[in-house]
């Protein structure tokens, strides 16, 4: 709780303040209702004061810009700008920008690598295995570069409690509608130390659109975790939202030198070592291209691997194990070096068939079948989609296999499909799979 204001306080002052401030500070282009969204800004993320005598006031609002323009990079000159009202403006967590350091007052952190989480409320945006996966997939994060390890609860008290609500939700943070604020979680301790609360008002997806709640849920567990906001902005702890490929994603050297300056590096044994080892190259790689990997990758030979997610990219294709963000050595590899005749240069959709283990490409009208194990294409392929997947149309624009089903879709159309029985067993529009309201 420790940095999250009273707001009731702060929307009752504020109204009072809006008035008079344009005028006693710079005579900018800005209305009134600008400057009520720029204290209102700094009095939450930057620890403005609101009860400085009005002399002061100019002078330390000036300073507060400056803090916060310096922190996201900005042109510092104290003064509000249409730059500095954007970057105010941007979706973005609910926690400070206050601290000059990378984590909590006090360094807080877990004294066990084991740590427990429960999700006690759910969004209905998404289905709950759909949540499920994605709030396991978020520790992952987290757990491939520490010791950590993350076990979920399903009833009783976990360090780490998972709540969706809208407004006044039971802590003196309450959320403030669509946009703006989209989560915030407490540091590591007892009670709500640790917790992390989604602004349900938000649409939650999985997707570019909407709210992704991969992202956010990862950044707000490494509040859970005892991180504070890094002004990197490849970090993933910077404040601001935005959507970066979720497929392959990676940390940045950043955050990954903050949680381990905290937990250590991830080692065999499991006991913590103390400090990061610097990487090779003295640049910050940005956080979803060529990962900079700091954990053990996957032996492509190993028979026991199983891929779990194939992602078309740029000509490419991404092979993805463990959950989905662990690219396998040696991709991503041309499409053309699968064995696809020259026309094809693009693939619509593809998935993994684990006990199979064979890829399935979705081209147009057709499909290809590889086989994962021989390393080749299997011969008389391609097959019409039409014939071998009745009830899904004939053109395939995404395709993934979840709990034994694949799933398709189709323009604004979603099928569930039974692979065994060769069967839809549902089809939904895609809009309700994003939740459109
Ligand atoms: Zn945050
Ligand atoms: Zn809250």
């Amino acid at each position: 709780m420790r940095l999250l204001k009273p707001p009731a306080l702060l929307v009752l002052l504020s109204a009072v303040l809006c008035l008079t401030f344009p005028q006693v500070i710079a005579r900018e282009q800005f209305t009134g209702k600008e400057w009520s969204r720029c204290r209102d800004y700094l009095q939450k993320f930057y620890n403005l004061s609101t009860s400085e005598h009005s002399s002061s006031r100019s002078g330390v609002l000036k300073l507060k810009i400056r803090e916060m323009q310096n922190f996201f990079g900005l042109q510092v000159t104290g003064r509000l700008n249409q730059q500095t009202l954007d970057m105010m403006g941007q979706p973005r967590c609910g926690y400070p920008d206050v601290n000059e350091y990378s984590f909590f007052p006090g360094r807080p952190s877990w004294p066990s690598n084991t740590i427990s989480y429960r999700i006690l409320k759910y969004t209905p945006d998404l289905r709950r295995e759909e949540v499920d996966q994605v709030i396991s997939m978020a520790f992952q994060v987290w757990s491939d570069v520490t010791p950590l390890r993350f076990v979920r609860q399903t009833s009783g008290q976990a360090d780490i409690m998972i709540i969706f609500a809208a407004g006044y939700h039971g802590d003196n943070a309450p959320f403030d509608g669509s946009g703006r604020t989209l989560a915030h979680a407490y540091g590591p301790g007892r009670g709500i130390g640790g917790d992390a609360h989604f602004d349900e008002d938000e649409q939650w997806t999985l997707s570019r659109y909407g709210i992704n709640l991969f992202l956010v849920a990862a950044h707000e567990f490494g509040h859970s975790l005892g991180l504070g906001h890094s002004n990197v902005r490849s970090a993933l702890m910077f404040p601001t939202y935005q959507y970066v490929e979720t497929n392959g994603f990676k940390l940045s050297y950043d955050d990954i030198q903050g949680i381990q300056t905290l937990y250590g590096a991830q080692t065999n044994g499991g006991s913590r070592t103390t400090r990061p080892t610097k990487p090779p190259s003295p640049t910050k790689p940005p956080r979803n291209t060529k990962p900079n990997r700091p954990t053990k990758t996957p032996d492509k030979c190993d028979p026991n691997l199983s891929f779990d997610a194939i992602t078309s990219l740029r000509g490419e294709l991404w092979f993805f194990t463990n959950g989905g963000f662990q690219m396998l050595p040696g991709f991503p590899r041309n499409i053309l070096s699968f064995g696809f005749p020259r026309s094809v240069s693009q693939i619509d959709a593809a998935l993994y068939i684990k006990e199979e283990k064979k890829a399935l490409f979705f081209v147009g009208e057709q499909y290809w079948s590889y086989d994962v194990t021989a390393n080749r294409m299997d011969p008389d392929y391609p097959k019409s989609i039409e014939d071998d997947f009745p009830g899904i149309s004939n053109d395939v624009d995404s395709a993934f296999e979840m709990d034994g089903y694949f799933y398709f879709s189709n323009g604004a159309t979603q099928f569930k499909y039974n692979n065994k029985n060769k069967m839809v067993t549902q089809v939904f529009k895609t809009n309700s799979w994003l939740n459109c309201k």
